[in-house]
């Protein structure tokens, strides 16, 4: 269906079994970088793409705790201001264990421990995240290479693992709250991510 995003930028909303897409216009062969020639400009050209984790408790509650609906909100503005971008909003809660075990989490985050403390207490990885799917998705919609929204240097190496070329990392970083300013350090500090300010 065709819709218009938080900013008002029409595009195309699909909802599918196991993710959600939003592109905005133009679309189909039109996501691909054109093949001529300067290369200043192919990374203008390529589109500007979201891979996003759901996050029910920051993008539909609007909890400060972490940042994900913050970056929800700057992607989807980014991508209404670009030629072209694709917005990936994939069922990873809690980066990837799950609703439920992320409120377990939360409890063992307020008795002292940080967000990857909390998570490895439970027995899973500080981040259990996969983005080999997404890139089979980027492939079907013709963007093999991409200007990626993403702190996340993971979020990357998984990505060109996979054969996607992200040409460009276009950080991802809004406002930071003082509820979410100890989760963002401790995702710089143990998790490598790239903010700046912290
Ligand atoms: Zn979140």
């Amino acid at each position: 269906m065709l819709a218009r995003n938080w900013f008002g930028a029409i595009g195309a909303i699909f909802s599918l079994p196991s993710y959600l897409l939003y592109c905005s216009f133009p679309m189909s062969k039109k996501l691909r970088p054109r093949k001529s020639p300067k290369k200043k400009n192919s990374a203008a050209r390529a589109p500007l793409v979201r891979v996003h984790s759901q996050c029910l408790t920051g993008d539909v509650l609007t909890s400060l705790r972490c940042d994900c609906r913050a970056q929800l909100e700057l992607s989807l503005r980014k991508i209404g201001q670009a030629p072209s971008g694709v917005l990936l909003y994939l069922p990873q809660e809690g980066r990837g264990i799950g609703l439920m075990n992320k409120l377990r989490a939360y409890q063992l985050q307020d008795g002292g421990m940080d967000t990857v403390e909390a998570n490895e207490n439970l027995g899973f990885a500080a981040d259990a995240r996969d983005y080999g799917f997404s890139a089979q998705i980027l492939k079907q919609l013709g963007a093999k290479k991409i200007r990626l929204l993403s702190n996340n240097p993971e979020k990357v190496r998984q990505l060109e693992s996979a054969g996607i070329q992200v040409i460009e990392r276009v950080p991802c970083q809004p406002r930071v709250s003082k509820t979410s300013h100890a989760y963002l350090r401790t995702k710089k500090s143990k998790m490598g991510h790239l903010l700046e300010g912290l």
